[in-house]
C-alpha cells in the first residue's frame, strides 16, 4: 500500500473502522514507514489532546442516570425483563467467557483453513466480495474531499497522472459529448493491490470507474447489478477490469458503460 493510500486511511483505522485485510496492509507499511508512522502517531496525539485536554467535556454522573431511569421508562415491559435476564447469563462470567473466547478462536481457525484450503468454497463469493469492497470504496469516496486526486476534465491531463503512480496505464475517456463528463481520478485500493478510479459525472451523480489490469487477458461480458440502492456493472476488456458504480439509475449506467466499452474498444 503506497503512502497516499495509507495515510488516507489512518482516521478510519483509528476508528477500527477498517476491514481485516486492509488493516493488515497498513500494518505491514506502518512498520516500514517511518513517515506513515509519524502520522498516526501525530493523529493519535490530536486525539488524545482532545479527549483530555480543556475541550473535553465529561457528562455529570447526574445526566447519565436520568437518560438510563428514562430510557427504562419508555422500554416496553417485555424487553426490559429481556434486558435484565441478559445479566444473569452464566457464560458472561470471566472465566467462561475465555473459554468461549477460546473455542470461537479454534472455529476461526477453521474457517481460515477451509477458505484458503477448499478454492471451491470461495469461488462464488469472492466476486460478492469484490462487489462490497467496490461500494464501500465508491461510498467512501464520496466523503468530504475523498472523491478526486486529479481533478480535470481533459483526459490528457488525467491518464498521464496515473503514470508513476500505478505499474499500468489505465485506459482514460472523456464521454462529456454524451453528457457523461469525466471529472477526475484517484487512487484507490481493491484486492489488495493499487488501482485506478476514474470518476464521471451525470447531473449532480458521479459514478466510480475501477480499472485495473485482469489475471487474464480474456474479456468478459457485462455483469449487472444493483446492492443498498447502487447500480453496478463489471466487465473485462483489452487486458482490463472494469467496475462501474453510482447512484444513477440502471439506464444511465447501462447507456454510460455502453459508451465507455465502445471507446475502449477502439
Ligand atoms: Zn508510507
Amino acid at each position: 500500500m503506497s503512502c497516499k493510500l495509507t495515510q488516507r486511511f489512518v482516521p478510519g483505522y483509528l476508528d477500527g473502522e477498517l476491514d481485516l485485510s486492509r488493516t493488515i496492509e497498513m500494518e505491514t507499511h506502518l512498520q516500514t514507514c517511518a513517515e506513515c508512522a509519524q502520522e498516526l502517531e501525530r493523529l493519535q496525539a490530536l486525539r488524545a489532546a482532545l479527549q483530555h485536554g480543556a475541550l473535553a467535556y465529561a457528562a455529570p454522573e447526574g445526566l447519565r442516570e436520568r437518560i438510563q431511569s428514562s430510557l427504562r421508562a419508555s422500554t416496553p415491559r417485555e424487553t426490559t425483563e429481556r434486558a435484565s435476564g441478559w445479566h444473569g447469563f452464566q457464560f458472561l462470567r470471566p472465566v467462561l467467557l475465555l473459554r468461549w473466547a477460546g473455542a470461537f478462536a479454534v472455529l476461526a481457525l477453521c474457517a481460515v483453513t477451509a477458505w484458503q484450503f477448499l478454492p471451491g468454497l470461495r469461488g462464488p463469493s469472492s466476486d460478492q466480495r469484490l462487489a462490497a469492497e467496490v461500494l464501500a470504496s465508491h461510498v467512501r469516496s464520496l466523503e468530504a474531499g475523498h472523491l478526486l486526486d486529479v481533478a480535470s476534465t481533459d483526459q490528457h491531463t488525467v491518464k498521464p497522472w496515473f503514470d508513476g503512480r500505478l505499474d499500468f496505464s489505465p485506459p482514460v475517456e472523456d464521454l462529456a459529448s454524451d453528457d457523461f463528463p469525466l471529472v477526475g481520478g484517484r487512487l484507490d485500493y481493491l484486492e489488495g493491490r493499487e488501482v485506478a478510479a476514474l470518476i464521471y459525472q451525470r447531473r449532480k451523480h458521479f459514478i466510480n470507474v475501477f480499472v485495473w489490469p485482469g489475471a487474464t487477458g480474456a474479456s468478459s461480458p457485462q455483469i449487472v447489478e444493483s446492492r443498498q440502492g447502487y447500480n453496478m456493472t463489471r466487465w473485462s476488456r483489452g487486458g482490463f477490469r472494469f467496475w462501474a458504480v453510482s447512484d444513477v439509475n440502471a439506464a444511465d449506467l447501462a447507456e454510460f458503460v455502453r459508451l465507455l466499452e465502445s471507446r475502449t474498444a477502439r
